[in-house]
């Protein structure tokens, strides 16, 4: 005989949301909290955005055109959508259900706009907030990365700090990490999981 699990048989399913400016380490964290947790399973976002030599396509994100992000949009396979930075993104209904109903913790490394839309629609969700130490080492970490040019790093720059005050206005995230230590900031990211998924149990 099969046995039928339901979606509110999930032991510890969780969504994990994961938001941060650009530069601040949030990817690295997120992949490490990724490798970490034998069950978790990263959520492959749909975008618009051009992919950059950095990106695996399927891996990083599903890149596609302006045209199938709206067919599929209005076909409701988006849990939530957002523009940022003049692109669109967007996370995938049905891959976030599947995961969910089997007991994974599911992470969404999404921005602000995303986890507020998220959080409303499920409150159940850990949404974490990575922040820099300050925002001079926030700009020297942009320019470190030599991937834009100055006028793009300044917009990225007061970008960030748009999100960093939405981020502690809006009320969405649960936590928040100053990333001045990489190792520190994985194993903190790492608590915070393990106690925000028991107390869920
Ligand atoms: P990037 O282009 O630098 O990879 O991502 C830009 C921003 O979009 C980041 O803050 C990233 O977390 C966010 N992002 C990536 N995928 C999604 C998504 O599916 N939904 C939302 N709301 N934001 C996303």
């Amino acid at each position: 005989m099969t046995t039928h699990r339901l979606a509110t048989d999930t032991d510890n399913g969780m969504l994990l949301i994961i938001s941060g400016p650009s530069g601040v380490g949030k990817t690295t964290i997120t992949r490490a909290v990724e490798r970490s947790i034998p069950d978790a399973v990263f959520s492959v976002s749909a975008t618009t955005r051009p992919k950059t030599e950095a990106d695996v396509d399927g891996v990083d994100y599903h890149f596609i055109g302006e045209q199938e992000f709206l067919r599929r949009e209005a076909a409701g396979e988006f849990l939530e959508t957002a523009v940022y930075a003049g692109n669109r993104y967007g996370t995938l209904r049905a891959p976030v259900e599947a995961q969910l109903s089997r007991g994974r913790l599911m992470i969404l490394e999404i921005d602000v706009q995303g986890a507020k839309s998220v959080k409303g629609k499920m409150p159940g969700a850990f949404a974490l907030f990575i922040l820099p130490p300050s925002e001079d080492v926030l700009l020297a970490r942009l320019r470190s990365r030599k991937r834009e040019a100055e006028e793009v790093i300044q917009r990225r720059f007061k970008l960030a700090q748009g999100e960093i005050a939405e981020a502690k206005r809006c009320g969405a995230y649960d936590a928040f990490l100053v990333n001045d230590d990489l190792d520190r900031s994985i194993s903190e990211a790492l608590r915070m999981v393990g106690e925000a998924r028991r107390a869920r149990r």
